[in-house]
């Protein structure tokens, strides 16, 4: 397929919004912030699989003095009853994001439309993955009765190898963004440059990791929903940002490299960036030649159990949705690396055919209106 090669240098410039970083949403009560024991201020409205707005933020704006407030906030800290008694706890401010139970997923379950523990980790293997879990968690609402000790080897594990031997150099970021409504970033190692995909929640650990990994030489943002921390990490790691200009916004308006048009677009010889636009207009995924793997951001995922655009959040148009994923008919891939939901496993292209053409003709069927 033609493409468009990007040349680095053509759209390269200056920073120039630098120290602008707002993100208007009117389901945003307080500031998002960390206090000193690392409580979170709340903010409702985000990707959850039940879809419902997280309400537990009207407990704190209900209260009015600073001490009421405060009280409030430890309540929504507490230990959620649906958890299985150990060490292990999901607290209230959960807002279902899924994360934790495709992390770990003999441990967490959701239950009453938020995570809680259903076993403790009974040996290492299970531990180390809860406290992946924990530390992923876009709203620190997974905690432990006692201070876990290990935690330091754990933040070392990241990032984490999605599966060595099959994708070598393909690793899940993990430390997952209220800011991205906790969607999942990865970074693709490769010997022209490495590319970080979406943007995880700032950390120096996880920076100094990815050093360790060869750094970012790109930071490949699919869409507008999912970049969170981008002006650290571009600044942390010197990686060259990529974003639709469509997508662009003012918190992104120093992106690096702006694309433009319809693409496709080639990233040296083994990515190519295709446009997929319909859950937002600049949505694009990122096709990883070699391996079969396509990052895909909002645009497809497995959701619940099946396939889905997740109609529910589509932000743009889902006719052009479809038509996006229509267009990946032409795409050899056997894996989808999504922002949310879960990861998708074709045996092959033809599996992977079959199975975008049927739901599409599924989304074709004429809607049964109940009387
Ligand atoms: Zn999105």
């Amino acid at each position: 397929m033609a493409g468009i090669v990007i040349d680095m240098f053509l759209n390269l410039k200056e920073s120039s919004v630098a120290g602008i970083n707002a993100r208007v949403d009117e389901n945003v009560v307080f500031p998002i912030h960390r206090n000193a024991n690392s409580a979170r201020v709340l903010f409702g409205g985000c990707w959850n699989n039940s879809g419902r707005q997280i309400v537990r933020n009207s407990i704190v704006k209900a209260s009015q003095n600073s001490s009421n407030r405060s009280d409030a906030l430890k309540a929504t800290r507490q230990r959620r009853p649906q958890n299985v008694e150990g060490d292990f706890f999901v607290d209230h401010t959960c807002i279902d994001c899924d994360t934790c139970r495709w992390m770990a997923p003999t441990i967490f379950s959701q239950v009453d439309e938020q995570a809680a523990v259903v076993k403790q980790p009974s040996c290492k293997e299970e531990r180390v993955k809860a406290l992946q879990a924990l530390l992923s968690c876009p709203t620190s609402s997974i905690h432990t009765e006692n201070a876990p000790l290990d935690i330091l080897q754990v933040q070392k594990t990241f990032p984490i190898p999605i599966n060595e031997q099959r994708f070598p150099g393909v690793y899940h970021c993990g430390y997952h963004s209220e800011k991205s409504y906790g969607g999942a970033s990865y970074i693709i190692v490769h010997p022209e440059g490495n590319i970080l995909i979406d943007s995880p929640r700032f950390t120096e650990r996880l920076a100094h990791n990815i050093d360790m990994l060869g750094g970012a030489r790109y930071m490949f943002l699919t869409h507008k929903d999912d970049v969170a921390d981008h002006e650290k990490w571009s600044k942390r790691l010197k990686c060259t940002r990529i974003l639709h200009e469509k997508d662009v916004e003012v918190s992104t308006a120093d992106v690096e490299i702006k694309l433009g048009g319809s693409g496709p677009w080639s990233l040296g010889n083994d990515f190519e960036l295709i446009h997929t636009p319909g859950h937002t207009e600049g949505c694009v995924s990122l096709l990883y030649k070699p391996l079969k793997i396509l990052c895909a951001g909002d645009h497809l995922t497995i959701w619940g159990s099946e396939l889905s655009i997740v109609e529910k959040f589509n932000r743009c148009s889902v006719p052009m949705q479809l038509n996006s994923v229509r267009k990946l008919l032409d795409e050899d891939f056997e894996w989808i690396l999504p922002g949310h939901g879960r990861r998708v496993e074709f045996k092959d292209i033809k599996e992977k055919n079959s199975a975008l053409e049927a739901f599409l003709a599924s989304r074709e069927q004429p809607q049964i209106q109940s009387s």
